[in-house]
């Protein structure tokens, strides 16, 4: 995984620039503590759509750029599902990362994030030393004013969620603190990025679920309008090229959630903050590094391209294929019985074993180079024959024979 290591962060801190402050080498800081605010206010939105629209197309005169935090899920050492030597807290520092390149590449977001895969960003480990007093307070009042709003039913307080594992205390308190480090940097927008896992499941084989998920908060919170907008656009774009979650309540799609640290408990966060599950830990898409590396990359492009439709960002690095698995795209280009052929050979998984193995070797290694020299600026007009359903499906196939 050096690729995404030390050259993806290089890549980084060349491209970062001026508010890349600090000399961390797996994580990047940008912001200056601003002022102190307090969390939201029930019944008062703390962020809207209209204003991140608004901020996001007034940053070339103002130099004002969103403010994102990506926040890979778990602790840098423990925590997180596990498959074989696959563990979901690398893969969400990995993911992280490249969407951190996306997003400083676009020009109109400033990223922060609170860990890399060695460690935590250290203005957040001093951030929740110096502040462990004032973090418990927060949580405190937040929970007493939400419990109170439930007593007097002003609160409706929500039954029958997804199942989620319940943090350890010391792990829960440092989410909320990451909470509390957004509101104090008013930040914009907070991306949770995780991996998920079925239950149960026996260590070494597949569990029964698979695809995403995007958590979002809870309709009576502060951030939930916006961040609702935001998960659509993302989920939208995602959806054409990965299957959803197929476990129930999650096979939504886009999950309003009450308990969730992540997307606000207790009304906890002001920005819009979500908590996107980009798979199953056991998915073959993320077994062998050179595969896997071509899935986070898609993820993390497909997310940064939701972002842009939420901004209306006319998409610039995107082209029209929209992917950055182009040898698919091209596959899709040809004529259409040459389509018909290469999808009947490659695709359905009945079809897959009559073709050679040295075919299907150079199959992956071709879209591995492809991958790795995708060009950001390539326009390949695809004819757009197959349904987004048809396409999100065989991708699904496509990744499944390998
Ligand atoms: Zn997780």
């Amino acid at each position: 995984m050096q690729f995404f290591g030390t050259t993806m962060f290089a890549i980084l801190l060349l491209t970062m620039g001026t508010f890349l402050a600090g000399n961390s080498k797996e994580v990047v800081t940008f912001i200056e503590k601003t002022s102190s605010m307090s969390a939201s206010v029930f019944f008062t939105q703390s962020t809207t759509a209209t204003q991140l629209r608004t901020t996001f197309k007034a940053v070339p005169e103002t130099k004002k750029k969103l403010r994102i935090l990506l926040v890979p899920g778990h602790e840098p050492n423990f925590g997180g599902a596990e498959y074989l030597d696959i563990k979901e807290r690398d893969l969400n520092a990995d993911l992280a990362l490249i969407l951190a390149r996306y997003l400083v590449e676009d020009g109109h977001y400033e990223v922060a994030m609170t860990r890399g895969k060695d460690g935590w960003n250290p203005d957040f480990q001093n951030y929740f030393t110096a502040k462990d007093e004032e973090i418990k307070a927060f949580v405190r009042s937040q929970k007493m004013e939400m419990v109170r709003l439930i007593e007097e039913g002003k609160v409706f307080k929500m039954s029958k969620q997804a199942p989620h594992n319940a943090a350890q205390s010391d792990v829960a308190l440092r989410l909320f603190g990451i909470n509390k480090w957004a509101n104090d940097h008013q930040i914009d927008m907070v991306i949770h990025i995780h991996f998920n896992d079925s239950f149960p499941r026996k260590p070494t084989l597949p569990g029964e679920h698979n695809g995403f998920t995007i958590y979002t908060p809870e309709y009576q919170y502060s951030n939930s309008q916006a961040t609702a907008e935001i998960a659509k656009n993302i989920f939208k774009r995602l959806a054409r090229m990965f299957p959803v979650s197929s476990l129930p309540k999650e096979d939504q799609g886009v999950v309003e959630d009450q308990d969730l640290i992540a997307v606000g408990n207790s009304n906890s966060v002001d920005a819009a903050s979500m908590v996107i599950e980009y798979g199953y830990i056991y998915e073959p898409q993320l077994r062998t590094p050179d595969v896997r590396r071509l899935a986070l990359k898609e993820l993390a492009f497909q997310t940064y391209l939701g972002l842009a439709d939420f901004f209306g960002e006319a998409s610039l690095v995107a082209g029209s294929h929209g992917s950055t698995l182009l040898l698919l795209w091209q596959m899709l280009k040809y004529s259409r019985f040459k389509r018909h052929l290469l999808i009947k050979v490659f695709i359905p998984h009945q079809a897959i074993h009559a073709t050679p193995a040295r075919s299907r070797g150079f199959l992956v290694r071709a879209r591995v180079r492809h991958s790795m020299h995708f060009s950001i600026n390539s326009e390949s007009k695809t004819s757009g024959v197959l349904s987004e359903k048809r396409h999100a499906q065989n991708f699904a196939n496509f990744f499944n024979q390998t």
